[in-house]
């Protein structure tokens, strides 16, 4: 289920798929409704020449004028919200009249995006901006031809599991979805695209029972502690390079307290961190941060306390701050995969 393209219209919408199109009322945003009668044919358009008769590449919303892409050759037409309008005399024409630079969409474009004062047009991995008005070439601006990737749609993504040792009440249910969510948001920056893998309540497992209070050691990267080896093993539905998130009860050194609230140390090859119920709402985002590789800043100076990676909770200007070093730690880490679009 893929579009050829799509055509804005003000009260109407248009998509194009092949010899069919549908014609749609919406407002700003949302799917809105299929008008009655549609899908309907391509030749409903009536464009001359056979333009178009089993399917365009793309198509542009320009005030009084829609322009309809097929191949090395478009057409103009005059028209209002609905209704196929009028060609323009003297269309079907080459799609070089449009003077685009270094070869540019010179064998046909992939889509046209209206956007106010600027045009965008796509080719491959390529695409320009142009200024124009309704009519005419416009100028294609300074720098284009320029990447596809200057769009940022290139994410990376990571899977995070949760498996509780704490009964899974109404009380650790928000927890998981709000540390869920706030560490979501927050590496959307870094575009990373986290995602939410199972639950599992492992609270009837008495054989987990010794890890409620569960032995971190010092918590040092790359030392995990028999707990740790132990309680790790359980992944049952996570894949080698989701992140498991385990949620305790407390984080012990050997049978002495800690304050911790989160400590990412976990055996090799088996990534993930413990947790305990925290108000503070970017412990996941913080214990995944460096499982992904992120070392902590120093406590100095204070401004440090606005950056996620602070030796403890309690940031300063939430929500705290991934730096670009830190981004890139993180897409390098094997365990942020690439999601393409
Ligand atoms: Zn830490």
């Amino acid at each position: 289920m893929a579009v050829d393209a799509a055509l804005y219209s003000r009260s109407r919408c248009y998509f194009f798929k092949g010899n069919r199109y549908i014609r749609v009322t919406r407002g700003d945003t949302g799917p809105g409704t299929v008008d009655s009668g549609y899908p309907a044919p391509i030749s409903n358009w009536g464009w001359p020449a056979g333009f178009g008769a089993n399917g365009i590449d793309a198509a542009l919303y320009s005030g009084t004028k829609c322009y309809f892409f097929k191949g090395n050759r478009y057409i103009r037409v005059t028209r209002g919200d609905t209704g196929p309008g009028t060609v323009d005399p003297g269309y079907p024409a080459p799609i070089s009249n449009w003077g685009w630079p270094a070869g540019f969409g010179a064998n046909g474009i992939d889509a046209a995006l209206y956007s106010g004062t600027k045009c965008y047009f796509f080719d491959g991995d390529r695409y320009v901006r142009v200024t124009r008005g309704d009519v005419g070439p416009g100028t294609v601006d300074p720098g284009y031809p320029a990447p596809m990737s200057n769009w940022g749609w290139d994410r990376e993504f990571v899977v995070v599991h949760y498996k509780s040792l704490v009964p899974v009440t109404d009380a650790i249910r928000t927890f998981m979805d709000d540390q869920f969510r706030a560490m979501q948001t927050l590496f959307l920056g870094s575009r990373i695209d986290v995602r939410r893998g199972s639950n599992q309540d492992l609270s009837k497992d008495t054989g987990l029972a010794d890890f409620l209070a569960l032995d971190v050691g010092p918590c040092l990267l790359g030392q995990p502690t028999q707990e740790h080896d132990a309680l790790f093993a359980h992944r049952d539905g996570a894949g080698p390079d989701d992140l498991v998130v385990y949620i305790v009860q407390s984080l012990v050194n050997g049978t002495g307290n800690t304050n911790l609230l989160g400590c990412a140390t976990h055996p090799n090859g088996q990534p993930g961190a413990a947790v305990v119920r925290t108000g503070a709402a970017w412990l996941l985002a913080h214990e995944c941060g460096h499982v992904l590789g992120l070392r902590h800043v120093p406590r100095t100076p204070d401004s440090n306390k606005d950056r996620l990676m602070y030796p403890t909770v309690g940031w300063t200007n939430p929500p705290p701050d991934v730096v670009a070093a830190e981004t890139t730690t993180m897409l390098n880490s094997a365990l942020s995969r690439p999601a393409t679009f």
